[in-house]
């Protein structure tokens, strides 16, 4: 992987005017694990507004000394790159905002503020001189607590005192659990005592940064050893403690696993098939109710009305956890639904009707999926069973205009206009017609169809009806057709 050339071209010019350049942070974590980074990180020791006047065309909010540089590349990770002065943190003392945000002299004690290991790295953007005497770029990388070393064992460890800086900044208790599962890493001994110890001050920060690094463990890979660690760590019982309440919680007949297990291994489905974040909670949220409604113990338990009784603490939750309105409304609809009946015996046309009716035909397929990851999760092997497929068939057929005169561009009173008085024969006319145009669809226009009315108008009543038999039983064929190419493609009977 090469540094893109935009940032060597903003690194050299901070260079060229005597400052210095790094990349730091996230980006040069992830360059060295060969990740292609989500964005790029200049840290200099050029003011703010020196940075402004050296890249015009930029955009400065005044904030934490960041300037972002725009660049005229397509890639998103580059269309604007932040160039942050150097900066060290005062004392915390609320344990959440630093006092004062302070300039600082070096690059090394811009690193000291940062949180782990890993993420306090600097790769200097200095172009020396080749044997070619060409000047190239040869980055030489700022380590100073061994955060190379820690890639290589693939560990999560503070910079310094770990706890001092968990209290410093509760907010890294959920970041140091966060990257376990984004790198697939394991927390340094230390770290991860510090971790337990420091565990509660998760209270004093706020929902929405809570919020943000959950919804980042929740779209790894790995959440759902994530949400398992949080649990270990005693980080859960402060973001989503109700998942608590099913921690050791047996089931019935039908499980092998704890009500949390089977919560935790449904998100882990959604993670291997890359669902959305929706998804993802709604996996992981949709048994969240069985501990307040189970009855009995042992294999002959229940957990009556779960789902619903879901749906209300999914609420709570995701409102307490300031997710937008929407998508705590979809989850929490998707919980109240994820019981639904598909067994192809009990399910009518009607009962596929109000299923769409409640989930509305926007969610249906996420409802499905949702299912699949119960499914899997509970350890049953096959995730679409016929049962599944055959109400998908149900629901698609249900949501198909059904094939009758109300397709056809005119109606009865196009054929009364003709001089045709009310009766049967309007409809044996409309069903000739309808099975003209299932025929030749090109004839589905107004023009054509009342010059044909005019001529079926000449015909006799028992001709009319006659014709209309034939009409219909060729649109039952038809109609017989299109659920037989849907029944295909579901793999049905
Ligand atoms: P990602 O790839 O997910 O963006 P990242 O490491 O870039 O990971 P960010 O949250 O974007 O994470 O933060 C950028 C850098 O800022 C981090 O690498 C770290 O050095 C520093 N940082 C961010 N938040 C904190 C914090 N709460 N305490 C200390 N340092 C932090
Ligand atoms: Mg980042």
């Amino acid at each position: 992987m090469e540094i893109p050339k935009e940032i060597q071209e903003i690194g050299g010019k901070l260079q060229e005017k005597g400052f210095e350049a790094y990349l730091v942070g996230g980006c040069v974590r992830d360059f060295l694990l060969g990740i292609e980074p989500k964005d790029w990180d200049i840290a200099t020791n050029a003011k703010p507004e020196e940075v402004q006047k050296l890249f015009p065309d930029c955009v400065y909010e005044n904030q934490f000394g960041t300037v972002g540089v725009k660049t005229d590349s397509s890639d998103r990770s580059l269309k604007i790159v932040e160039v942050t002065t150097y900066r060290s943190e005062g004392k915390y003392t609320d344990k959440r905002h630093p006092d004062e945000i302070k300039i600082a002299e070096s690059i090394e004690e811009d690193l000291a503020r940062r949180d782990f290991t890993v993420n306090a790295m600097a790769l200097n953007l200095n172009p020396k001189p080749s044997l070619a005497g060409q000047a190239t770029l040869n980055p030489e990388i700022v380590d100073p607590y061994g955060g190379q070393d820690d890639l290589k064992n693939r560990s999560i460890r503070a910079v310094g005192d770990a706890d001092e800086r968990f209290q410093e900044d509760a907010l890294r208790l959920m970041r140091a659990v966060r990257f376990v599962a984004q790198l697939d890493f394991s927390l340094e001994e230390k770290t991860k005592a510090a971790v337990k110890n420091n565990s509660h001050l998760l209270e004093f920060i706020s929902k929405e940064r809570v919020r943000d690094e959950f919804s980042k463990l929740l779209l790894t890979e790995k959440a759902a050893d994530g949400v398992r660690e949080m649990q270990k760590l005693g980080l859960l019982k402060y973001v989503v403690p109700e998942l608590e309440e099913g921690v050791g919680m047996g089931q019935n007949k039908h499980h092998i696993y704890t009500v949390f297990e089977h919560n935790v291994l449904s998100l882990q489905y959604a993670a291997e098939k890359n669902f959305t974040l929706d998804l993802r909670l709604a996996s992981l949220l949709h048994d969240v109710g069985k501990p307040r409604t189970k009855r009995g113990e042992g294999p002959d338990s229940t957990f009556h009305g779960h789902q619903v009784v879901g749906e209300k603490m999914v609420l709570k939750i995701l409102d307490r956890l300031r997710y937008p309105n929407d998508l705590t409304e979809k989850v929490a609809l998707l919980v109240r639904e994820h019981m639904f009946v598909y067994d192809p015996e009990t399910v009518t046309d009607a009962g596929a009707r109000r299923l769409i009716r409640r989930v509305g035909q926007e969610n249906i397929d996420d409802l499905f999926k949702l299912r699949e990851a119960d499914r899997i999760g509970s350890g049953v092997p096959k995730a679409q069973p016929y049962r599944l497929r055959h109400l998908k068939f149900r629901i698609e057929k249900v949501s198909q205009d059904p094939i009758s005169a109300k397709m056809l561009k005119v109606n009865g009173e196009d054929v009364m206009r003709a001089g045709i008085q009310p009766g049967p024969k309007i409809g044996y006319i409309l069903a000739v017609l309808l099975e003209e145009v299932l025929d030749d669809p090109a004839l589905n226009e107004k023009d054509l169809l009342n010059a044909r009315i005019q001529d079926l108008a000449k015909l006799d009543e028992r001709r009319l009806a006659e014709m209309a038999k034939f009409a219909k039983k060729s649109a039952d064929e038809a109609q017989t057709r299109i659920e037989e190419e849907i029944k295909k493609k579901y793999f049905v009977k």
